[in-house]
């Protein structure tokens, strides 16, 4: 990162914070604190846009996926959730391997590029259901990238069916697997765990999975929910984490804050709505603190289109994709705004004065530059 960014900055804890970028000195987690509670978030955005810049120039990347979601019947039923249910459960589904082979074909005559696959934790679903799964969705096109299953998704398959992790990575690889999700991180405190989602697996196992995954050659996400009851200092102790497990596997390739929305769910967190200073100072402080993760990424449908299109210019390198399966319940006449299309993605990058590039997850396959 060029050192004349220091000179644009006043203040004077900022100026040591992009005088430490500047040398390659990762921040410290008291850094992080006052960038989380600073109002000089455009001094802030300053540092997170010129290190964006001296990552990626001035390309922003979108995807053009499907999300797929197989269940949401889910044992372990965490209060933060709206989605699970319980078998037989009204609204309750598990998608049979023709109606997801069906969906992917469908949305394959779209264009996909990608197929995203997370869902609940079935006790009927069995190893051989994901392996079809993943060999059906290469069968209907061998280049859609499947980024597929949470490391609690892992960690349930390899109790559930007796196996080593290791082997469920191999045996998903084998099928067909690409790369995984960051999902089921929310917030490594215990505490707001045990609140939030009591039965999921803790933090430490989080990483520990994510950390096997890498050793086989899996690049991951990961992601951190926030704006239920965590504070700042959770926020720090969840990124350093990251970070130090970052150093040890170079593994992660996106780190993903997701702002929690508590409409049905059992929690009700205490600010319904994040606040646009609050987004900014999370999203520039990750991008600064987290160094060691190439790709940072502002998901509109989480954010707003708008908050996410402005969050290009305070450290954000990836809008997300466009979930193309929406497009088609939007072609049955769902009436919810058009926000994904891929000609709407590029614009709202290009209207931030970036590049769009469109990619799969694993940022290799490119169009459009
Ligand atoms: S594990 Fe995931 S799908 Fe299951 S209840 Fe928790 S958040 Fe929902």
């Amino acid at each position: 990162m060029k050192d004349g960014i220091i000179d644009k900055i006043t203040n004077k804890d900022l100026r040591l914070i992009a005088d430490k970028v500047v040398r390659g000195i990762p921040v410290s987690e008291a850094d992080a604190l006052f960038m989380l509670d600073t109002n000089d978030i455009l001094e802030l955005g300053l540092i997170a846009d010129a290190l964006r810049t001296s990552l990626h120039g001035d390309i922003a990347y979108y995807e053009v996926n499907m999300n797929l979601n197989y269940t949401n019947v889910c044992e372990l039923r965490c209060p933060l959730c709206a989605f699970s249910r319980a078998e037989g459960d009204a609204g309750a589904f598990t998608l049979g391997l023709d109606e997801i082979e069906d969906k992917v074909r469908q949305a394959d005559s779209f264009g996909i590029d990608e197929v995203h696959i997370v869902g609940g934790l079935n006790p009927k679903l069995k190893i051989e259901y994901f392996e079809e799964m993943l060999r059906r969705i290469k069968n209907v096109n061998p280049d859609i990238f499947i980024v597929a299953f949470t490391a609690v998704e892992y960690d349930y398959f390899a109790r559930l069916n007796g196996l080593p992790l290791e082997d469920v990575f191999v045996r998903m690889k084998n099928a067909g697997l690409g790369a995984l999700p960051g999902g089921g991180a929310e917030v490594f405190s215990p505490k707001l765990r045990e609140m939030i989602a009591p039965r999921k697996i803790p933090g430490k196992r989080w990483l520990e999975v994510m950390r096997v995954a890498h050793s086989l050659g899996l690049k991951t996400n990961a992601t951190l929910l926030y704006n239920h009851m965590e504070t700042s200092g959770d926020v720090v102790d969840h990124l350093s984490q990251i970070r130090a497990l970052q150093d040890e596997t170079g593994g992660f390739k996106t780190f993903v804050p997701l702002p929690y929305h508590d409409a049905r769910t059992e929690i009700r967190a205490r600010r319904t709505q994040t606040t646009g200073f609050g987004d900014v100072r999370l999203f520039a402080a990750s991008r600064i603190f987290l160094h060691n993760v190439p790709h940072l990424k502002s998901l509109w449908m989480y954010l707003g289109e708008k908050m996410a299109q402005l969050l290009l210019r305070f450290g954000v390198d990836d809008l997300g994709g466009t979930y193309h399966y929406e497009k088609v319940v939007h072609s049955a006449g769902a009436t919810t705004a058009d926000a994904g299309s891929e000609s709407h993605l590029r614009r709202l990058i290009e209207h931030a004065g970036l590049r769009p590039v469109r990619a799969a997850a694993n940022y290799e396959m490119r169009r459009g530059q």
